[in-house]
């Protein structure tokens, strides 16, 4: 089945008892058993699985080109999960320019437990290659990376990562292309990390994160995880994001077709110094990132001329974009990384242009924020 028919069916029958065409939320926390040790269907304590986290769990598997799908209360516990695979002593290899929460997870607080990392240009294959030590067990990219968009080419790192004698394990961080746009695992890596509180939900109503694999030996150690460590989703949460994916398809086409006219638009201003956006002729990766994913996606960067203070002025000035972090809803939201998302990340090797405004463009329509984005700019 192509993508937009898995994105509203895959892992969700009808209930076989009174067909309700909605998966139930199933508000249970435990299950009657036939016998002694004896679940029925599988389900014996919802820590362990509950049906709706189930039907979840399948339609991302299906989503990602995988055969395992798992669940997390949040992006990082998704995250954090992943990392439990390591043991004290091993290496972990890592895109300069991640999630600035992922960094403070692997920089403030995995390295206490004694796990090492390094934190490399990933744009740049041999750089990876060059990074990797005999310890090395992870390596951990994002592509599109945020707030700079940088673009990794997965299948190039992947050989050379697969190459390595200890075979680290390769993931890669979807949450910003989703699987409409880009499939790792089809291009060579073993793990698709998601924040879902993004554009798998899309409606900034949930906060939770996925993890996909296609190997049944590496699922079966990450299940081992999600339970023994216990970051699961509630029920309700699980329901949210199934219902945001059934319009993923149709929502990444509008992201990109609004984003791109303000594309357009930005790259014309006069106040605007610089744009940085995947699809854009001006992008160093265009052409990798025109290889590996569908379109463009719906967020853009750009540095404003006028500095900390300009970048600051036109945030508080728009109208429709909320200021706010966060991305991937519907509605179009308007940051200022240095200063908001990335604040932990200052004094490292991966502080921002305190110039440079993030936008999460949403579904509005685009003469309005291209509008909107206009007013502003003139506050500059
Ligand atoms: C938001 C985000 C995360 C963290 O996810 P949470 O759901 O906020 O915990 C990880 N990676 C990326 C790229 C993100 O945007």
């Amino acid at each position: 089945m192509k993508f937009e028919t898995l994105a509203i069916h895959a892992g969700q029958e009808p209930d076989p008892n009174n067909g309700a065409v909605m998966t139930p939320v199933y508000f249970t926390s435990t299950y009657m058993q036939d016998g002694v040790g004896k679940p029925r269907q599988g389900y014996e304590y919802s820590r362990t699985l509950n049906p709706t986290r189930k039907a979840l769990q399948d339609c991302l598997a299906a989503l990602e080109g995988g055969n395992f799908g798992l669940t997390f209360s949040s992006g990082l516990a998704a995250t954090d999960t992943i990392l439990r695979l390591l043991n004290s002593e091993d290496h972990a290899l890592a895109g300069n320019d991640v999630y600035g929460g992922t960094f403070r997870l692997f920089d403030k607080v995995l390295r206490r437990f004694n796990l090492d990392f390094t934190f490399a240009d990933t744009t740049d294959p041999e750089s990876v290659a060059d990074a990797l030590t005999p310890s090395t067990r992870l390596v951990w990219l994002e592509t599109p990376t945020n707030p700079f968009l940088r673009i990794t080419d997965i299948r190039a790192v992947a050989e050379i990562v697969h190459a390595h004698e200890n075979k680290p394990l390769l993931v890669v961080d979807n949450t910003f292309a989703t699987p409409y746009l880009q499939r790792p695992l089809e291009l060579g890596a073993d793990i698709v990390v998601h924040s879902m509180t993004k554009y798998l939900g899309g409606h900034s109503d949930v906060v939770g994160g996925a993890v996909i694999v296609k190997d049944k030996e590496l699922a079966d150690k990450l299940y081992f995880l999600q339970n023994a460590v216990g970051a699961v989703p509630g029920p309700m949460d699980c329901f949210l994001v199934l219902r945001g994916i059934k319009t993923l398809p149709l929502r990444m086409e509008r992201h990109y077709e609004n984003a791109t006219a303000i594309v357009d638009f930005l790259a014309s201003h006069p106040k605007v110094e610089k744009v940085i956006y995947p699809f854009h002729a001006s992008h160093p990766q265009q052409k990798v990132a025109m290889r590996q994913m569908k379109n463009g996606g719906g967020m853009i960067s750009f540095i404003i001329k006028g500095g900390r203070e300009a970048a600051i002025r036109v945030v508080e000035a728009t109208k429709i974009f909320a200021l706010a972090e966060s991305l991937g809803g519907v509605e179009s939201l308007i940051e200022v990384p240095a200063a908001m998302t990335h604040l932990s990340v200052a004094g490292s090797q991966l502080e921002v242009d305190p110039a440079l405004i993030r936008l999460s463009v949403g579904l509005e329509h685009q003469e309005d924020l291209i509008e909107d984005i206009k007013q502003a700019l003139e506050k500059a």
